[in-house]
């Protein structure tokens, strides 16, 4: 079984949309949207939820009226100005640190489990899928996505899938990495302008450094020809496959606005043309890796 993950770095390249269609041209693939901060893979896949689960892996301090002395310990102890000068905990603020805890002379503080998201796996039209919301303003994104990518590799052992298709998150923090160690292949969708050419360096770095084979897809090519030019350069100097360049067109945001993946919504234009020639390039370099 392998899986294949798919990132930009920088956010707004058009990885979701592409990897939509990804899902259509793939034979019977496992998906999973790792993009738990900002899932919205879901609005071009229309799952049907068939189970979920609560992710509960943060905390939050809860003070005891009854016990507590009013002593200020814990307002001035706190970092993250969490704690009013009523001492009630903002549970928006707080961070779950547990400063005040260890810091009360007390004990009139309790640090309680808090929902921080959902996981989920569903059925769609083009494969099964995990995936998850993380809720606003929550942290452990990370362990959040290892969790999907482990109920992807369930649904692959189940469902008998030889391929998972990744949706990573944008950026290169903690989610990012999470999404990419131990997968088995990489694409990047990257386009012509210079914060994703600098992010595109430093998620091909992170490829290497976990040395997974990797290429990259130019999206958006023909909106600055020089630059597109400049991304080819480098990959061909550092010896990374491009699986394709796409040309831009209004037509794939028609398709968002339906909620369908382009290559669906219109099979005959020339970009979903070229979306099922990269997919071949695509599977060739899966076999080659
Ligand atoms: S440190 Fe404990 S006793 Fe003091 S104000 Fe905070 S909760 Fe109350
Ligand atoms: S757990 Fe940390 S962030 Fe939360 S109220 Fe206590 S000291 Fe502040």
């Amino acid at each position: 079984m392998k899986e294949l993950v798919i990132v930009s770095g920088k956010g707004g390249t058009g990885k979701t949309t592409i990897t939509a269609s990804l899902t259509v041209l793939a034979s019977d693939p496992i998906i999973a949207d790792c993009d738990v901060d900002a899932p919205n893979l879901h609005l071009l896949l229309g799952p049907d939820i068939q189970f979920s689960d609560e992710f509960i892996e943060s905390k939050v301090a809860v003070i005891n009226p009854e016990l507590c002395n009013q002593c200020g310990v814990c307002e001035s102890a706190c970092k993250f100005d969490a704690i009013s000068s009523d001492f009630k905990v903002d549970p928006i603020l707080c961070e779950g640190c547990g400063v005040c805890f260890i810091s009360c002379p007390v004990n009139a503080i309790e640090m309680q489990e808090r929902l921080s998201g959902y996981i989920y796996t569903s059925k769609t039209n083009y494969g099964p899928m995990a995936h998850a919301l993380l809720l606003p303003g929550e942290s452990n994104s990370g362990k959040l996505v290892t969790r999907v990518r482990a109920l992807a590799s369930k649904l692959a052992e189940k469902h008998e899938r030889d391929l998972i298709l990744t949706d990573g998150p944008p950026g290169l923090a903690c989610a990012a990495i999470a999404t990419i160690t131990g997968a088995s292949a990489g694409l990047v969708v990257t386009e012509p302008t210079v914060p994703a050419i600098h992010d595109l360096k430093r998620v091909l770095e992170l490829f290497q450094h976990f040395k997974i084979p990797v290429m990259v897809l130019i999206n958006k090519a023909d909106l600055h020809i020089r630059k597109s030019k400049e991304i080819a350069d480098y990959c061909q100097r550092n010896d990374i496959p491009i699986v394709g360049q796409l040309d831009y067109d209004l037509k794939m945001y028609e398709a968002v606005v339906a909620g369908r993946p382009i290559v669906e919504y219109a099979p005959s234009i020339k970009l979903s043309k070229a979306l099922k020639a990269i997919w071949k390039r695509v599977e060739k370099q899966l076999d080659a890796f």
